[in-house]
């Protein structure tokens, strides 16, 4: 008789990692599967010339909550990285995200007095609740940042205008009257040493992981084998698309091994002009202060795409269509009694690490496997 499993998980990503831990660690019989040839989902990291690259674009881990920080660095000892990214507008660097820096560059003001009277005069201009980003974007930081550092970016990365874009994608940026640079607010933050994919194969570790393994493909066979699923790929897929298939961004990376130490110095540059075709350039070395080969440096240019079938689904569109379509599959999602649907592909949500590690620490406990 084949094997019998308490939980397939299908996605080896940080859902469904923690999810898998929890389980395994309650003393459940636990299966995990990936389509793809590696665990670690959108978090992979591969080492290349001793610098971990970060294949699916830059991964910085930060979080507001003390339990899930305390729950990773049990697989991974964390380094001090602060994200401070640049933006370069048309050959101008100006400091990210908003802040005292950025409005000296852009005004030539010197204190936060002086850049409040400009933000006021400038915020002005959106009168009311903001009905999409655009307008979002004025209410934060008025015309002059918006133009330069916003929109040539925003319009890029989404593919839309920024007028037709929800506002809630830029308020998660931090507006800040002090020369502080570190892009995010959170009080824990850092890289994982050794990188992303040693710590999903710590969280992994004695589990059993079948790769190259798609759950669509083979359906009745896998579930045959198990009590119950947590699912963390597209929800859309999961019902076969039968209301349509939901929109996501995609990306394309471009990455090259440079014969030098250092190309830019820090690890983010955004490039926010509407010409240029990328929106950032990361170089890897930056995240772990300089470490690897130091002839060598490793650089990734991400491209925007409008996703289609077969590619990978990067961003989920969270507007007003879309979000009405994801209700509909949520309806029949809510229905699978052997399913949990978690994720960011399953949940149609632009979570972040640390929130998807929140979301899965929840349902383990809902389900009672949490030790
Ligand atoms: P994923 O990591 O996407 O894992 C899902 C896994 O399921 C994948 O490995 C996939 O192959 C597998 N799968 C899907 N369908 C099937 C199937 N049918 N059969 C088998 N396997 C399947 N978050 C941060 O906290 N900080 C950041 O700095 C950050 N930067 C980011 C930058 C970019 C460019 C992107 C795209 C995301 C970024 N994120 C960041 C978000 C982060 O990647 C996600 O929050 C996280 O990866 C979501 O985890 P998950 O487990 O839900 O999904
Ligand atoms: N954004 C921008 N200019 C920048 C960086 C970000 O306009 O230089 C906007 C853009 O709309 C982006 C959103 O802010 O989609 C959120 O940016 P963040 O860096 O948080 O997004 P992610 O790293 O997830 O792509």
């Amino acid at each position: 008789m084949s094997q019998h499993y308490d939980y397939l998980i299908v996605g080896a990503g940080p859902f469904g990692a923690t999810f898998a831990h929890k389980a395994h660690s309650a003393g459940k019989k636990v299966l995990v599967i990936d389509k793809r040839d590696h665990v670690a989902g959108n978090m992979y990291t591969a080492e290349t010339e001793g610098i971990q690259v970060h294949v699916y674009g830059a991964h910085i881990f930060h979080t507001p909550d003390r339990e899930v920080w305390d729950y990773v660095r049990q697989f991974a000892e964390f380094n001090h990285f602060r994200l401070s990214p640049l933006a370069n507008y048309r050959g101008k660097l100006y400091n990210l995200p908003f802040n005292m820096n950025t409005f000296y560059q852009m005004w030539g003001v010197k204190t936060p007095a002086e850049a409040f009277a400009r933000l006021e005069e400038q915020r002005k201009e959106i009168t009311g609740e903001p009905r999409n980003l655009e307008e979002q974007a004025i209410r934060l930081v008025g015309r002059d940042i918006y133009e330069t550092l916003i929109k040539g970016y925003t319009e890029k990365q989404w593919g839309r205008s920024c007028t037709e874009l929800p506002a809630f994608i830029i308020r998660r940026l931090p507006v800040r009257p002090t020369f502080d640079n570190n892009y995010f607010n959170h009080p824990f933050q850092g890289i994982p040493v050794g990188g992303y994919t040693k710590l999903a194969e710590n969280m992994l570790d004695g589990i059993e992981v079948r790769l190259r393994t798609d759950y669509l493909e083979d359906r009745a066979a896998l579930d045959a084998l198990v009590d119950k699923i947590v699912y963390t790929g597209p929800i859309d897929a999961f019902f076969d698309y039968r209301f349509g298939a939901l929109e996501y961004r995609s990306l394309r990376f471009e990455t090259e091994t440079l014969d030098m130490d250092n190309y830019q110095g820090v690890a983010t540059v955004n490039y926010t002009d509407a010409e240029t075709p990328y929106t950032r350039i990361i170089e890897h070395k930056h995240f772990e202060f300089g470490a690897g080969n130091p002839e060598k440096t490793v650089i990734t240019r991400e491209y925007p795409r409008e996703w289609k079938a077969g590619d990978e689904a990067y961003y989920p569109v969270n507007d007003e269509k879309n979000q009405a379509l994801y209700e509909q599959y949520k309806t029949l999602a809510d229905k699978e009694e052997r399913v949990i649907f978690g994720g960011r592909l399953a949940e149609y949500r632009y979570y972040d690490m640390d929130q998807v590690i929140r979301a899965a620490l929840d349902a383990a406990e809902r389900e009672k496997v949490s030790s």
